[in-house]
């Protein structure tokens, strides 16, 4: 998929959106991404996890990995367009991130690690992190959405759909209300996990 058409179909569902919002960090930004909202939508997702997975065909996966929540649904996608399982990791009560349910690897199965968004990529990390202690072999890792600005650092090979520079701003260095506009608050009623 085009770059564009993928900034279309993104838009068209308000996963998104161009104006003037507070993020959940208490940073202003002119974009507001949440990929749920995309993702809410099974023939949009299938086609997304098609696109994502055809990224990855020459990796021979075993399996994918996604961090819950906000990733399952993509995660699921990618592993059904690559024909290999879909699990996930979640947290624990202690707040560790592990795989649970009975999910197992096999010793050395090359496992994809797939998020919806990458901000700063430390859900990714994290499920590195249990894929490994696991007996997993991370080959690669991919996203729908590159936010991060170039900051990412995996140390494994990670291809995202789409990249976007997202500027965000400190409230007082906002130049969308130094123009004298009032930011609305997306998060407040929407996952705070995307922003
Ligand atoms: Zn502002």
């Amino acid at each position: 998929m085009k770059r564009d058409e993928l900034i279309k179909l993104f838009e068209q569902v308000g996963a998104i959106r161009t104006g003037h919002f507070e993020l959940s960090s208490g940073r202003h930004s002119a974009t507001y991404i949440q990929c749920a909202l995309v993702l809410a939508h099974p023939p949009l997702a299938e086609q997304l996890g098609h696109a994502l997975a055809e990224l990855f065909k020459d990796h021979s996966t075993g399996c994918v990995v996604s961090p819950a929540l906000g990733a399952v649904i993509i995660g699921h996608e990618v592993a059904r367009a690559l024909g290999v399982r879909a699990l996930f990791v979640e947290r624990d009560r202690s707040g560790q991130m592990s795989l649970r349910r009975g999910f197992e690897l096999v010793p050395d199965e090359r496992v994809l690690v797939i998020e919806d968004v990458w901000t700063t990529g430390g859900s990714t990390r994290e499920t590195i992190g249990v894929v490994e202690e696991s007996g997993g072999l991370v080959v690669a890792a991919g996203a729908l959405i590159d936010r991060s600005g170039d900051r990412l650092d995996l140390n494994v090979r990670a291809h995202a759909l789409l990249e976007m520079d997202v500027p965000s701003y400190e409230p007082d260095e906002c130049p969308l209300c130094r123009a004298g506009g009032a930011p609305t608050r997306p998060g407040s009623r929407f996952s705070r996990t995307a922003l």
